[in-house]
């Protein structure tokens, strides 16, 4: 998988599985967007992969601003006049173990607009680049739980299962024009947010998947890199797990 040439956008890259997507493109030879509410912590994350500053661009964007999502299109066409690649994976969680009745209006209303109506701006200004580059591939970062419910996560699990329809369709639209969308599914990921949390709740997470732990960030960059590039030239519209065995079940 060599992406030499390539121009990605990878959203919410400031920290966790984002950065390591990042860092996986940029290793592959891509010149990659990172996209981020938090510029400093945006910068030091494009410092640290590429101190020449030339392969690797940080660009401050909140996707739930569907001019913010146009402006990091217009910054990334300017900078690199291509756009083949794009992981739309910035996402906050919400409340955890709270029951639907006693879930805020305004929590969820943050969740559906950063994860869902979030993924939908960046698709709506993301295909017209990628087409105009000559066509290409997305991804979107759904989760386990966008096919299988959490209890008091009724926010998240929504937005989740929405991203998946949305791949579908956008998916078909594209399907005969050069651009590929799929979406996939991590089980828990060991990122510096998760690996913050106590020892039992690490546990706890570990055991929900059969193989008995969580996933390294590592496991779903490289899923996505092969979901990116020409060796899964035949997929799109397809929701893929990445999950211990999570959903097997
Ligand atoms: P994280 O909290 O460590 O990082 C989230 C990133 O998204 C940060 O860069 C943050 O700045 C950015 N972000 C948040 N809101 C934004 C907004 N409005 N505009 C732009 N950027 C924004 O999260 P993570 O654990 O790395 O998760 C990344 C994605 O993977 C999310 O969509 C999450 O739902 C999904 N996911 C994570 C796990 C897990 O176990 N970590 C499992 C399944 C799915």
């Amino acid at each position: 998988m060599d992406f030499s040439g390539k121009v990605a956008i990878v959203t919410g890259a400031s920290t966790g599985l984002g950065e390591m997507i990042a860092e996986e493109l940029f290793k592959r030879g891509a010149n990659v967007v990172i996209a981020a509410r938090h510029e400093k912590q945006l910068v030091d994350v494009a410092n640290r992969l590429d101190p020449t500053g030339k392969h690797v661009y940080a660009v401050k964007a909140d996707v739930r601003d569907h001019n913010s999502v146009k402006n990091l299109i217009d910054a990334t066409m300017e900078r690199f006049e291509a756009l083949h690649f794009a992981v739309n994976n910035a996402g906050i969680t919400g409340p955890a173990g709270t029951a639907v009745p006693d879930y805020e209006i305004s929590d969820w209303n943050d969740v559906i607009s950063t994860d869902l109506t979030g993924i939908f701006h960046c698709l709506k200004y993301e295909i017209l680049a990628i087409s105009s580059s000559g066509g290409g591939a997305i991804v979107n970062m759904s989760s386990a739980n966008g096919v299988v419910g959490i209890a008091g996560q009724a926010a998240y699990t929504a937005a989740k299962h929405g991203i998946i329809g949305l791949t579908r369709s956008a998916a078909l639209e594209f399907a005969d024009k050069g651009i590929r969308i799929n979406a996939v599914g991590p089980g828990y990921v060991s990122t510096p947010r998760i690996r913050e949390m106590p020892e039992e709740v690490l546990s706890q997470f570990a055991s929900l998947h059969p193989m008995g732990r969580m996933a390294e960030r590592s496991e779903i960059a490289s899923f996505v890199a092969f979901l990116l590039s020409d060796q899964s030239s035949f997929s799109t519209g397809g929701f893929y797990p990445i999950d211990g065995g999570y959903t097997a079940r």
